[in-house]
């Protein structure tokens, strides 16, 4: 993991100006948000630069206006929102430099925190324009990125301000640095890393990336039939990506040269169509599945060798889920060996990070979320970084 600097190395802030990258891109219904997850996260951080006396100025995105103003796409939709979890009454800001800031500054007390507007309403922000940035950090004494979920970006907001100011990690993006770091990074072996979802050809670099990094890699979901098939298993009307064959066997010829161990199911949930209960639902051997059947979820031997394998590791890292969860009895896999990995981390046998959208939802579902070591919420950089990728957010906070 790269050295970067946290809050604790920060001085005596009184008086000076934050600008804290924050995650305020929240998901909306009817003018409110349905989910305050992210602003949650950053509240450790700001709080806690304002407490210190400092003036904060909160720097985030919202949608994707393009580098244009968009009246539905201001930050200010969101102020009510942020207040309400800080519990604090907060200034709006509609720009992000200039004059109008620095008006704002001066009114703001020590201690109290300003929401500049969406800083996508402006080009140089996603062409990293160095002109842009410098605006922005003409108006701060240090810059700090608490938005992991935004740091596979190179925005002036995300990486430009860090090449300008001292930089520091928030409190949000130090934990989830940290955990991500124990599983992948610098992770106590052996690692079990599950991967699973609809499709081989969205997680090819993620596959690619574990096979050398990690003693067992489970792959389950509709890719594992991919790799059944390059086996020569016939997977009737299963989700299935023919043309990756070859990719498949290339994989699995890696891991095996790499010390890896694939396991792919030997036992199968199927039915002949998709929907919940169906009446032609039945658990197979992989090699009996139907011409008109689809694979669903991975079967219950499967399911219990698998959680034997993570009584062996100490280490666990999930993304995508082992079946169609959202449909029951599909779900069966993806809970159960949910369940084993949360019992397993509780124990303390087991550091256990996962991460996606879909994964985060399953694991819900589920009820074990608070069960894992760390669940992030960060999709894309997630998977950038579980692609082995360097994040230019995080890179740019090395010191
Ligand atoms: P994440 O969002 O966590 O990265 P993905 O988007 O890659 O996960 O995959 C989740 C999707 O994969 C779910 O919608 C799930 O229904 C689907 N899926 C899992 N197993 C199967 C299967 N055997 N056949 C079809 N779809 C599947
Ligand atoms: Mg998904």
């Amino acid at each position: 993991m790269p050295e970067f600097k946290t809050l604790d190395d920060l001085g005596d802030v009184t008086g000076k100006v934050a600008l804290v990258r924050v995650d305020l891109n929240l998901p909306m219904k009817d003018g409110s948000a349905t989910d305050v997850t992210r602003v949650e996260a950053s509240m450790p951080t700001i709080l806690e630069l304002a407490d210190a006396g400092a003036k904060v100025l909160l720097l985030a995105h919202f949608g994707r206006p393009k580098g244009e103003r968009h009246s539905t796409l201001s930050t200010s939709f969101v102020q009510g929102d942020v207040e309400r979890v800080l519990g604090r009454e907060i200034m709006f800001i509609s720009e992000v430099a200039g004059p109008v800031v620095e008006q704002s500054l001066s009114i703001l007390r020590n201690g109290d925190i300003g929401l500049l507007d969406n800083v996508r309403f402006w080009p140089g922000e996603e062409a990293n324009d160095p002109d842009f940035a410098r605006a922005i950090a003409t108006l701060g004494d240090f810059y700090v990125n608490d938005a992991f979920s935004a740091a596979h970006r190179a925005h002036a907001s995300t990486e430009g301000l860090a090449h300008l100011l001292p930089a520091y990690a928030g409190r949000a993006m130090e934990k989830e640095l940290t955990a991500l770091d124990k599983a992948l990074g610098n992770p106590e072996t052996p690692v079990a890393a599950v991967v699973g979802g609809a499709k081989v050809s969205t997680k090819l670099d993620v596959l690619e990336n574990l096979v050398g990094r990690v003693q067992h890699l489970i792959i389950g979901g509709g890719m594992a039939n991919t790799f059944l098939a390059a086996r020569g298993v016939d997977v009737g009307k299963s989700l299935c990506e023919h043309d990756l064959t070859a990719t498949a066997n290339a994989i699995m010829d890696k891991a095996d040269h790499a010390g890896c161990t694939i396991h792919l199911p030997y036992d199968v949930v199927v039915a002949t169509e998709f929907a919940a209960n169906p009446p032609s639902l039945r658990t197979c051997n992989v090699h009996e599945v139907g011409s008109d059947e689809m694979i669903l979820d991975i079967g219950p031997q499967a399911t219990e060798a698998l959680a034997d394998v993570l009584k062996t590791c100490r280490t666990l890292v999930w993304n995508g889920p082992l079946g169609a969860f959202e449909t029951e009895p599909f779900d069966t896999a993806t809970v159960a060996l949910a369940k084993t990995a949360a019992a397993l981390t509780q124990d303390g046998s087991l550091t256990s990070v996962a991460g996606g959208g879909d994964t985060v939802a399953a694991l819900n579902h589920a009820g074990v979320a608070d069960g894992f070591s760390y669940v992030s919420t960060a999709g894309g950089a997630f998977l950038e970084w579980m692609e082995g990728k360097e994040l230019p957010g995080v890179a740019a906070l090395a010191r």
